[in-house]
Formats: C-alpha cells, sequence, structure tokens
C-alpha cells in the first residue's frame, strides 16, 4: 500500500510544494493510501458564498450549476470553486481504511460521517450528480472522496435528520468562535443573521451577552419577520450590507448613539467589510466568518476609517466546535424547528 502524508501533500500535483488547500489541483485517483479514509459519498454541501457565485454564473439554471460543478472537480480534483476559493463538506460512509489507520478507535467501515475539513481540499471524483437543492446549496451525488490522517470529522447524530446534521456541521465554527468573542454584557451586530451560521451565531450570542443588547441585521422584510419571531435579537434591521453608511445610521441608532463590543459577519455576498468595521467600537472585535470577505478590503478599509478594530478571519475549526452547534439545536427548540424545516424534508 502506498504511503501517504498526514497532511495530504502527497496528493499535491500543482503548483508543487503548496498544501492541498493552496493547490490548483490536487490527484483525486480514488485509491487509499496507507493513511487515508476512502469515503463512499452522498451529499455535497456546497459552502454559500461560493454556491451563490455558481448559481449567479449559471443564471440559476440547476443544468448549468450541474456543469459547473462538475467542471471545477473535473479541472481541480477537489470542488475548490475557483472564484471564491471556497468549498464547503460532505457526508458519506466510510468504505475502506488505510492499513496505518485501520486500528483507530473513533471511526470503522461502515460508519456515516461528515467531514469538518473543506471540500477545498478534499480530493473528490463525482461519478453522478443526482440532484441539487438550488436553494440550500445541498447536492445529492454519486461520488468518492478522501480524508487525510489529519482531516476531522464527525460521526452523524442519531437524533438529527442527517441533512440537518449536515448544514449545522458546515457553518459549526462560527456559534463556537462566538462563545469565545461574545462576554456577559457585549453588544452585539449580527450581519446575515437569517442564515444558518447567522441564526446559530443570534442564538450563541443571545446566550452569551446576557442582558447585552443584540442587534440582527438580515436582509428582507420576510426573513426579518422569521427572526424576530424568534426573539432573541432585541432589534432586528432590515438592511443591505453593502451599504455601510446606512448599516451604520440603523446600529448607531438602535444602540442609542453607541457602537458594538462584537460585530459578526454571516453574509454570503462581496463588499460588506466596511459595515462590518464601522459598526464596532474602537478596540471592539470584528469576526469575518463570512467567506466572501476580502481581506484587503478588511485592512486597508479599517485603516481608512481610523477603526482600531482586532478583526478576527472565520477560522472554520475550533475545538469542541461540532458539539457546541449541535448541542444548540438540542438546546433550543426552535433552532432545531428552523433547520429541520430547511432541511429536513429531504432527508
Ligand atoms: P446563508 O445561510 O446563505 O446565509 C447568508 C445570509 O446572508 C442569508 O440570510 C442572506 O439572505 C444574507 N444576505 C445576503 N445578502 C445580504 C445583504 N446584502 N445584506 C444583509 N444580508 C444579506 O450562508 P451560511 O451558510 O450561513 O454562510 C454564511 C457565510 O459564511 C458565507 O459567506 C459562507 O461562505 C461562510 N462560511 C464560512 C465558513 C468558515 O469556515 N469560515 C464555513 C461555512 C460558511 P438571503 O437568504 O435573503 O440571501
Amino acid at each position: 500500500m502506498r504511503q501517504g502524508d498526514k497532511y495530504g501533500l502527497h496528493r499535491v500535483i500543482e503548483p508543487a510544494g503548496v498544501m492541498p488547500q493552496a493547490a490548483w489541483k490536487i490527484d483525486n485517483e480514488m485509491v487509499c493510501y496507507d493513511n487515508e479514509i476512502l469515503i463512499d459519498v452522498d451529499v455535497l454541501n456546497i459552502d454559500s458564498a461560493s454556491f451563490t457565485q455558481i448559481r449567479r454564473e449559471a443564471q440559476d439554471d440547476p443544468k448549468q450549476v450541474k456543469d459547473i460543478m462538475e467542471r471545477i472537480v473535473g479541472e481541480r480534483g477537489k470542488h475548490h470553486n475557483p472564484v471564491t476559493g471556497s468549498g464547503g463538506m460532505l457526508i458519506g460512509r466510510v468504505q475502506e481504511m488505510g492499513e496505518k489507520i485501520r486500528n483507530r478507535t473513533d471511526v470503522q467501515v461502515g460508519d456515516e460521517i461528515a467531514t469538518l475539513v473543506s471540500l477545498s481540499l478534499t480530493p473528490l471524483a463525482i461519478e453522478e450528480i443526482r440532484d441539487i437543492d438550488m436553494k440550500n446549496a445541498q447536492v445529492h451525488v454519486k461520488a468518492k472522496a478522501i480524508l487525510f490522517e489529519s482531516g476531522i470529522f464527525a460521526k452523524l447524530p442519531s437524533d438529527l435528520p442527517r441533512r440537518v446534521a449536515l448544514a449545522v456541521f458546515d457553518v459549526c465554527g462560527a456559534p463556537a468562535q462566538t462563545a469565545r468573542l461574545v462576554k456577559e454584557s457585549n453588544s452585539v451586530v449580527i450581519l446575515g443573521a437569517g442564515g444558518k451560521s447567522g441564526m446559530t451565531v443570534l442564538r450563541q450570542a443571545r446566550l452569551a451577552a446576557g442582558n447585552g443588547k443584540v442587534i440582527a441585521v438580515e436582509y428582507g422584510e420576510a426573513a426579518c419577520e422569521r427572526l424576530r419571531g424568534l426573539g432573541w435579537a432585541d432589534e432586528v434591521l432590515n438592511l443591505d450590507a453593502t451599504k455601510p453608511a446606512d448599516v451604520l445610521a440603523a446600529v448607531e441608532n438602535a444602540l442609542g448613539g453607541g457602537l458594538a463590543d462584537v460585530v459578526i459577519n454571516c453574509v454570503n455576498v462581496e463588499h460588506t467589510e466596511m459595515s462590518s468595521i464601522l459598526c464596532a467600537k474602537d478596540r471592539g472585535t470584528v469576526y469575518f466568518f463570512s467567506m466572501a470577505t476580502s481581506f484587503t478590503a478588511a485592512a486597508l478599509g479599517a485603516e481608512g476609517v481610523g477603526k482600531d478594530v482586532d478583526m478576527v478571519i472565520g477560522n472554520g475549526y475550533c475545538l469542541g466546535h461540532a458539539e457546541l452547534a449541535l448541542d444548540l439545536l438540542r438546546e433550543s427548540p426552535e433552532l432545531r424547528q428552523v433547520f429541520e424545516q430547511k432541511f429536513a424534508a429531504m432527508a
């Protein structure tokens, strides 16, 4: 059996010497190296920023979405959107485990798992795209994938429908980082609060901030009404997060002339950096979970308006993130219901 590198370096084709995530192309031959896990894939959860871009390029035509997805994987050996740079994740069943890792106790052949590493570094070979859920970015496939030795994963919980669990796992870094950043009595602003990550962040922020003020920003009245119905935000503002001056004025008003200790960006479109930065008070924190964030726009934008804020990149991983996110759904029947209504029908 062939020997593999812990981080999957043996799969990198070009450019040589980079990590699999940074590589333009990786080897997606579905032969298990001695330290790899081969997965029989069932569903891909495409990252929201990536899927939004693909839908736009495909003019919302599912056939063209399928063609674009096949083209990406065909060219790169992974579902790594060349425009957004982002991936997504998958669920599937363990088909084979390499010789060196066969005696691992945390996973066995036959287990159903969700990968918690990005599709942007996961070797993937798609045989057939069976069905595309255009609204929720979940794609039913016949495919195989490889998980490297360093790759993290979670077993699917028995108390939640699998597509609900997949959707939660996709964004589980966001509420977990929120738990670290938001302190009792903090004022918090969440942009894109009506989306998957946004709602989990909103719930976690409500729990962590206590009597602090939590402001939810979402675009569209229907989504705002849904958020008001949940009752977790002190105020829900219907705003376009790409319009920083409007967002700043409305948030300042909602916070009685003040600004937020913590701003969390969960939007799935570009050009929302300045709305996030302007809403944070000096020495406050801006957490960019959004994959549509531009480092340049955020760094130069903050400097340009003289804002001394700490900006946190949305690392998708932090210790215990999957369990924390699942527990949020278990703790909150309302949150669970929203996710089930959105995803469980497809399970
Ligand atoms: P989602 O469910 O699609 O939520 C995005 C939300 O933003 C939606 O409610 C959307 O409203 C709202 N929105 C869109 N345009 C807006 C605007 N101009 N102003 C205000 N709100 C707007 O996406 P998600 O799965 O939660 O993901 C959110 C972001 O996190 C994406 O950028 C995704 O790529 C990123 N992400 C990051 C990681 C990581 O590891 N850092 C992991 C997963 C996802 P509509 O539904 O009405 O459009």
